[in-house]
């Protein structure tokens, strides 16, 4: 049976990758998805078509994060297309999801780029819980897509990755204040996942990701999701302020 019939999602970052799939897989358990994007309208309106294609409901809605009045142009749009369907603005599921990588190592990372990486990974999903929880009944879900580097070190992405320790401090904190009104709060951390990028092309480095994981594989976007859409459901109703690891083992060392 369907298990988020009748709740409302905000997947970012859910044009491709995992948030794609978190999407598409939210859908299929019943929720009125909203799939975020910010360059990729054509990609954006691919996810909402599949939905639609499985009987399920979706819409796509645009905004730049990690910029001046990014959270409150996202809401504007997003409670008129809520009301349009719902008649109501509630949204019950938010999925911190839209990230970007660092890709450059400490002693070249400028102020400005640390910036943005801040901007989009942290401030961003704080802001954007701050807003939702204004139209979030009781019992609603905030799910935040932190990262293994966390606990992995990578010299590469000392940047990326104090972002998303950042960004994980959003769960412990917020999952006290929370816990009153029922809205669990959770970080997921993915280990290395399938996306658009082009090292997925490259036979020798996929082998050698693979080599990182307990299974022998790289990540698939729906090997995460499926843990995104457990946490969004009544049956993770006791799991709030957790770090899930999702990362097939990665973190075992
Ligand atoms: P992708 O890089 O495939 O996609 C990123 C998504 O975020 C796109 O939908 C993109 O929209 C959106 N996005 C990026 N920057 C912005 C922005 N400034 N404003 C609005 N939207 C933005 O994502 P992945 O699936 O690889 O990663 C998803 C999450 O998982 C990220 O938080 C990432 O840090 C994390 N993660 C990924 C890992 C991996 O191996 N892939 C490993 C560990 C964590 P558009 O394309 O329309 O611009």
């Amino acid at each position: 049976a369907e298990r988020l019939t009748g709740r409302t999602a905000l997947v970012t970052g859910s044009s491709r990758g995992m948030g794609r799939a978190a999407a598409i897989r939210l859908a299929q358990e019943g929720a009125l998805v909203a799939v975020h994007y910010n360059r990729d309208e054509a990609a954006a309106r691919e996810v909402v078509t599949s939905v639609e294609k499985d009987g399920g409901r979706a819409f796509a809605v645009r905004t730049e994060l990690g910029v001046d009045g990014d959270v409150a142009g996202l809401f504007a749009v997003l409670e008129e297309d809520l009301l349009e369907r719902t008649g109501s603005t509630d949204l019950h599921i938010l999925v911190n999801n839209a990230g970007v990588m660092g890709g450059v190592s400490a002693d070249e990372v400028t102020p400005e780029q640390f910036d943005r990486i801040f901007a989009v990974n942290a401030k961003a999903p704080f802001f954007l819980i701050q807003r939702a929880l204004r139209n979030m009944p009781d019992g609603g879900r905030i799910i935040n897509i932190s990262s293994g580097l966390t606990r992995f070190a990578n010299p590469d992405e000392i940047a990326y990755a104090m972002s998303k320790g950042a960004l994980e401090q959003l769960a412990l904190h917020f999952a006290k204040a929370l816990g009153p009104r029922g809205i669990t709060i959770n970080s997921v951390a993915p280990g290395i996942t399938r996306n658009g990028n082009p090292v997925f092309d490259i036979p020798e480095a996929v082998e050698h990701m693979a080599g990182l994981s307990a299974f022998g594989r790289v990540g698939e976007p729906e090997d995460v999701a499926d843990v995104v859409a457990f946490l969004a459901t009544d049956e993770a109703r006791w799991i709030t302020g957790s770090f899930v690891d999702a990362t097939g083992g990665t973190l075992l060392g």
